[in-house]
């Protein structure tokens, strides 16, 4: 009993609903689907939808539709729709056969809208653009009845044809709903439904030069292909009465019903197509999937996983009210995925010269290392360790601060993984610049040897430079700045000079072979890395920080 009231109490504000129409008997399955425009790639907002919609089928024992929403010509590509397939395969919503695009309903639109005709709820109108704006009203004025409103049946008939066979010019008539003028809700004011527009389409080519509007065209889409609940964004809550107008008088069985929800917006990163896209077009960013942006391509090239970002769309739930999610959550959730899945290697990258003055020449030392500590499954690997090493640059200090532990001289460290050494001193360049740091190890100490003798307070990562590979790490940083403003006066992005860091001559142990993009690592100390998708070839390494290791963040505050 208890648990059942648990599970009740858990239950979003959509499932509820859905719970209800079940119960009602309204509908007697569930089925959702994920329509995007194919006018851009997806980003972290869709992957919230996808995960939502594909969720509640699962959940339900339902099933979940993949509908390309191609009515409108103009801006879609096939390299969209493409990368899209991809996007969604990636974050594991299953639709196995079910892909549909609405351009292939073209044919049951145009019939819908000559039924409209038929029953007297459409109408072709001759107004221009501007008319039909200046004819709708606003909040406070009603709208005007159009002139061409009361044309006849037998008139609207053959001139709604006519238009579909090209007999007029683009935007020279429209077909239009036939509802209330003086409906408080403007969108119940005569919606214009279909226009005339020649335009090439990616799927139909030239067949047709009339295209539906979207707020016809949408539920349509969800009436032909028996959707049950066709989840969306605040946005269309106003919409929400055309949406059930637009399904009943086309006649429609157990029509679908339109549920809303509040949009996914981050903080310090750009969401928004409409932004990513200028990024992309203007080329501050290396493409949709430049690792800085929140494009789903984006973050799996950064290294995110699917699992990081289901963790993630589950945190932050859903609700009715709009709201900014701190980023730092994202990077708690691919934290949170990776630390018991991937190796912890060592690598440096700011590298400075460690020498250890008394350890034979030409020797080289093989280590067991635990390749995770939290997680002993992933075993163990040989780490080689040497006369010269590198270390990181602020790992050293001539003159220590106050409680600087590592490396200055005369203090002895913790080599991680190896042993104890003291540092002797160091060598210059002739600008002051430290080259070269030197030190002596005891012997005694090395690492699972049993040593309990001194103890030590700082502990130093390093990589032996005999056999250490040389890689390219890049380091990000947020896009924008959000405390200063997301946005310029002018109204253009107000952008993090920072964002990118590139670091040439770091180095790794020569663990990394066969190596694939996409792989994953957490470098000690340095975050967790993943192998570039674009860039890295077995000869030049090329890792993506995908995120550090400490955070601010914390759950549940
Ligand atoms: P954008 O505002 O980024 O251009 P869009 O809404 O125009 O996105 P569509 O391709 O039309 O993109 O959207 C496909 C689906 O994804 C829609 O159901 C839409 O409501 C949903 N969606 C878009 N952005 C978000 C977001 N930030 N959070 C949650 N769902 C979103
Ligand atoms: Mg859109």
């Amino acid at each position: 009993m208890e648990d059942n009231k648990e599970e009740i109490i858990s239950k979003n504000f959509i499932e509820q609903e859905i719970d209800k129409d079940l119960s009602e008997g309204v509908y007697n399955h569930v089925q959702t689907r994920f329509p995007p425009e194919p006018n851009g790639y997806l980003h972290i907002g869709h992957a919230k939808s996808i995960l939502l919609n594909y969720g509640l089928a699962k959940k339900y024992g339902g099933k979940f539709n993949l509908r390309f929403d191609d009515t409108n010509p103009t801006k879609e590509k096939t390299e969209f729709v493409e990368s899209i397939i991809e996007d969604v395969k990636w974050l594991g919503a299953e639709f196995d056969d079910r892909l549909y695009f609405a351009s292939n309903y073209f044919q049951e639109m145009y019939d819908c809208a000559v039924l409209l005709i038929k029953k007297g709820k459409a109408f072709v109108c001759d107004l221009t653009a501007d008319e039909i704006r200046e004819y709708r009203g606003d909040f406070k004025t009603p709208g005007k009845e159009s002139p061409y409103r009361n044309r006849s049946v037998e008139e609207n008939l053959t001139m709604f044809e006519e238009m579909k066979d090209g007999k007029y010019k683009d935007g020279e008539k429209v077909l239009r709903a036939r509802i209330d003028m003086s409906s408080p809700n403007i969108n119940m004011r005569d919606p214009v439904i279909y226009r005339v527009a020649r335009m090439t389409h990616h799927n139909t080519g030239d067949t047709w030069c009339i295209y539906p509007m979207y707020d016809f065209a949408h539920p349509i889409e969800d009436a032909i292909e028996h959707i049950t609940h066709s989840i969306c964004t605040l946005e269309f809550e106003d919409h929400r009465p055309l949406y059930d107008w637009v399904v009943k008088e086309c006649e429609f069985e157990n029509p679908p019903r339109q549920i809303e929800f509040a949009k996914l917006y981050l903080t310090n990163v750009v969401t928004g197509k409409r932004y990513i896209k200028k990024l992309v077009e203007d080329n501050i960013v290396d493409g949709w999937e430049d690792p800085r942006l929140v494009s789903i391509a984006a973050l799996r090239r950064r290294g995110y996983t699917p699992e990081s970002l289901r963790m993630f769309v589950d945190l932050v739930g859903v609700s009715k009210a709009n709201s900014s999610v701190d980023y730092a959550m994202l990077e708690y959730c691919i934290r949170e995925d990776l630390k018991l899945k991937r190796p912890r290697m060592m690598a440096i990258l700011d590298p400075i010269k460690l020498v250890i003055d008394n350890y034979p020449e030409d020797t080289t030392e093989y280590l067991d290392v635990a390749n995770n500590l939290e997680n002993p499954e992933l075993g163990e690997r040989k780490v080689p360790f040497g006369k010269e090493l590198y270390i990181e640059r602020e790992d050293f200090m001539e003159e220590p601060i106050k409680k600087y532990f590592r490396l200055f001289p005369g203090n002895e460290v913790r080599l991680m993984n190896a042993y104890f050494v003291t540092c002797t001193g160091c060598e210059k360049d002739e600008n002051g610049n430290v080259t070269v740091v030197h030190c002596t190890y005891d012997p005694e100490t090395k690492s699972g040897s049993g040593f309990e003798g001194r103890k030590v307070k700082g502990t130093i990562h390093w990589v032996a430079a005999t056999t250490a590979q040389k890689v390219e790490c890049r380091l990000y940083e947020n896009i924008v700045d959000e405390e200063k403003g997301k946005l310029n006066e002018d109204g253009s992005l107000n952008l993090n000079p920072n964002s990118l860091t590139v670091l040439k001559n770091c180095y790794v142990e020569p663990s990394f072979e066969g190596v694939r993009a996409y792989d994953s690592y957490q470098f000690v100390r340095n975050g967790f890395f993943c192998v570039d998708c674009k860039d890295s070839t077995p000869e030049h390494l090329v890792f993506n920080r995908i995120v550090s290791l400490k955070s601010s963040f914390k759950i549940g505050k």
